[in-house]
């Protein structure tokens, strides 16, 4: 369906999504806001509400069988978090030091209200309500991650249009230094002096670099990003690539694309947001294929993604040899219901499959993001 994507405009730039891109803002002013899509980050896709009909059939979060979300049913007594202030206590239980979260998003404030205010048009932009659920001020939002034991997380910005690369990078680098649990990050963008730029951030301490396809409007094959890609493959940086139809399509969105960067730099740390979404089986084969590439869970499985583009009945079974290649990540704080939810979908997948199970969650949510992001050992 369609209300979500794909505006006419498709072609559109489109300004932002991911939240953050919004961006436009950032310095420029004008347009941006413009663009027709922007869009979210998220992951819609297609359709529908196809599921509307079990209610809750997806997450029934705040209960217990949380895994539902994924819709191969079964799950029982997976038991995720039923609310944000479970989330301590339900760490503890599983001997999880803390969450690890690689795909979070902040941005100046004057940049954040703008794209809140892209999200307050989502009906319109997507079709559906995005009510952002974490609509604080920073200190707030920074204690609230804290506060879900959160100690570690990837602030992600990205550019929708020439010029910003270089800008977000000096403030991500400065807010990943500055802030307690943040690490520093960046983005990059084709133009003239892409390679130099994020050379340059990633000389100053830069430890996952954001990559938006469907925002920034460009193509991942451009000559001018291939030295930067070869870059990030030789250190290793893992680049978080929305590279997928949700939950606008792009011009150069679609996995089939990015598929031919890793044909070139095979040995890139990719992670593809929204597990790809709502191609779920590319990026499953993308995972298997490459030894380098994960998955990031945002907004994976949630009742809210569920409805548009659901994941297939099997989706568990097919995690059980790639535990060690999905990495947490949320969208926080622009997503439209709580973050306990999205706990409590990878708690259902976990307790889907017996070969899942808490060792997944372990893996999941501080192993291998920790790992990742450099932060352990
Ligand atoms: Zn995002």
């Amino acid at each position: 369906m369609g209300g979500v994507a794909r505006p006419a405009s498709g072609s559109g730039p489109g300004a932002g999504a991911d939240l953050e891109t919004a961006g436009s803002a950032v310095g420029s002013g004008s347009g941006d806001g413009a663009g027709p899509a922007a869009g979210a980050d998220l992951v819609v896709g297609s359709v529908g509400s196809a599921a509307e009909s079990d209610s809750g059939a997806g997450a029934d979060l705040e209960t217990e069988s949380a895994g539902s979300a994924v819709g191969s049913g079964s799950v029982t007594g997976s038991a995720g978090p039923a609310t944000d202030g479970d989330v301590p206590a339900w760490l503890a239980g599983l001997g999880i030091p803390g969450l690890i979260d690689l795909h979070t998003h902040f941005l100046p404030d004057r940049v954040l209200r703008k794209v809140w205010a892209y999200f307050d048009q989502a009906h319109t932009h997507y079709g559906v309500e995005w009510p952002i659920h974490y609509r604080h001020p920073e200190p707030t939002r920074l204690r609230m991650l804290r506060d879900l034991g959160v100690t570690t997380f990837a602030p992600l910005v990205y550019p929708h249009k020439p010029g910003m690369a270089a800008w977000l990078n000096d403030w991500a680098l400065d807010f990943g230094r500055r802030t307690p649990g943040a690490v520093p990050t960046a983005t990059m963008f084709p133009e003239p002096g892409a390679h130099d730029s994020l050379a340059a951030a990633v000389e100053a301490g830069a430890r996952c670099v954001k990559v938006h396809v469907q925002v920034g409007g460009f193509d991942p094959r451009d000559p001018l990003l291939d030295p930067a890609w070869g870059l990030l493959a030789e250190a290793g940086i893992p680049a978080v690539v929305h590279c997928g139809h949700g939950p606008l399509r792009g011009d150069h969105t679609g996995l089939e694309v990015f598929a031919e960067v890793l044909a070139r730099h095979p040995r890139l740390v990719a992670v593809l947001a929204h597990a790809g979404m709502p191609e779920y089986d590319e990026a499953l084969r993308m995972v298997e294929k490459y030894p380098r590439v994960h998955l990031d869970t945002t907004m994976v499985g949630v009742t809210f993604s569920e409805k548009m583009s659901p994941l297939p009945p099997d989706w568990p079974a097919r995690l059980a040899d790639l535990g060690d290649r999905v990495v947490l990540g949320t969208d926080f704080p622009n997503i439209p219901y709580p973050y306990a939810e999205q706990l409590a979908a990878i708690a259902g997948w976990a307790a889907a499959d017996d070969r899942l199970g808490a060792s997944f969650l372990r893996a999941v949510l501080h192993d291998t993001p920790g790992r990742l992001l450099g932060v352990l050992s």
